[in-house]
């Protein structure tokens, strides 16, 4: 063969190639037009038994040089792409994405903006023990300007034999609490009969980490439209966060804030290991409002202010710390909460670095 005949041979091939693009886009176009036919008649968008018939169909009409498995094989991989340029498009549409609302989220309660040009703190002990402790912790937390006082009543214990929680009791002090100085009140749920109750007495609720993908607790959330602490599981990827936060928004409850609590590593010298990079990335991918929890992050009281500033210069739109009266005799989680003094000081040197709002 000539080198003007291996040329030509080539060019036919690179005609081809241009051919096949054209052909392979035109048919992601038709692919999408039925992706988003589907989506309005809410069939779902993948078909195996449709997919199935196409291949047996280019099949029969294999007429070589390739075998019936390459044919498959290739195809395959056509659909494949197609498939994951629906996906694409369908991320684009996440409601908790910037793609989809760019200006910030600001949540209101009782006049306190989370999300906005104010930080937040939100403090409080890891368990509501009792109205005494309550009480203490809200009068020395308000005192310093503190808007959000958190306490657990329902406990996500590893052990079943740990306390577990004061129940209905534990929020009705921290309502009392709450309404007697005025502060926003968070606690966790676990369940989603817990939900109703705890509208009843609090302003908040948090879906902790052991409960981020419990979907059936993010759908009932998402329908009662109470604000939402929703924590990031320790080992859920950012991606997984933000598609639990579609769970609830997806449902008509706008009113979700983000939390990075740590993520489980090999490290031991933190109870977990405090993902900072997930602020910037969060704060970038979703218009939600980003809060950083010192105290599940780190396990420790000795490096939370370095901690705490890290979150701020990353983009942290607030922070949680645990602060107990005397954590030495907490029922939970004593090793990280700080004392009333370690707060104050934890508080006064971190408003020189980044002043609150109150
Ligand atoms: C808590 O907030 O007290 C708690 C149990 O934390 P997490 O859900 O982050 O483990
Ligand atoms: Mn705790």
């Amino acid at each position: 063969m000539s080198t003007s005949d291996l040329e030509a041979l080539r060019n036919k091939l690179d005609e081809i190639n241009v051919q096949i693009l054209e052909l392979i886009s035109n048919r992601a176009e038709i692919v999408e037009k039925i992706g988003i036919e589907k989506q309005k008649q809410g069939i779902p968008r993948f078909d195996p038994v449709r997919e199935s018939r196409m291949l047996e169909n280019l099949v029969q009409k294999n007429k070589g040089p390739f075998d019936d498995a390459t044919v498959r094989h290739l195809f395959k991989q056509i659909f494949k792409a197609s498939l994951e340029l629906l996906e694409e498009e369908h991320k684009k549409h996440l409601l908790v994405t910037r793609k989809r609302k760019h200006e910030d989220t600001v949540i209101h309660i009782k006049g306190v903006g989370i999300g906005g040009p104010d930080k937040v703190l939100v403090a409080g002990p890891c368990t509501v023990e009792s109205y005494g402790q309550m009480y203490e912790v809200a009068a020395s937390l308000k005192a310093q300007g503190v808007t959000i006082l958190r306490g657990g009543a329902y406990k996500s214990r590893t052990s079943p034999y740990d306390f577990q929680g004061l129940g209905k009791e534990g929020l009705e002090i921290l309502h009392k609490v709450g309404g007697q100085f005025g502060m926003i009140t968070v606690s966790e749920i676990m369940d989603s009969s817990e939900l109703e109750l705890a509208g009843q007495y609090i302003d908040m609720v948090e879906i902790g980490a052991k409960n981020m993908q419990n979907f059936s607790l993010l759908k009932a959330v998402g329908d009662s439209g109470i604000p939402v602490l929703l924590k990031r599981g320790n080992s859920a990827t950012l991606e997984e966060l933000l598609l639990s936060a579609e769970y609830i928004v997806s449902r008509g409850n706008a009113q979700v804030i983000l939390m990075e609590r740590g993520i489980r590593t090999y490290e031991k010298w933190t109870r977990n290991t405090l993902d900072i990079s997930a602020v910037p990335i969060l704060k970038k991918e979703s218009h939600l409002p980003v809060l950083v929890d010192l105290s599940h992050s780190t396990g420790r009281k000795d490096i939370v202010l370095p901690c705490a500033k890290a979150a701020l210069a990353a983009g942290a739109d607030g922070l949680l710390v645990e602060v107990h009266p005397d954590p030495s005799i907490s029922l939970s989680d004593g090793q990280q909460q700080l004392d009333l003094k370690q707060f104050a000081e934890f508080y006064r040197d971190l408003n020189a670095f980044q002043p609150f709002g109150s």
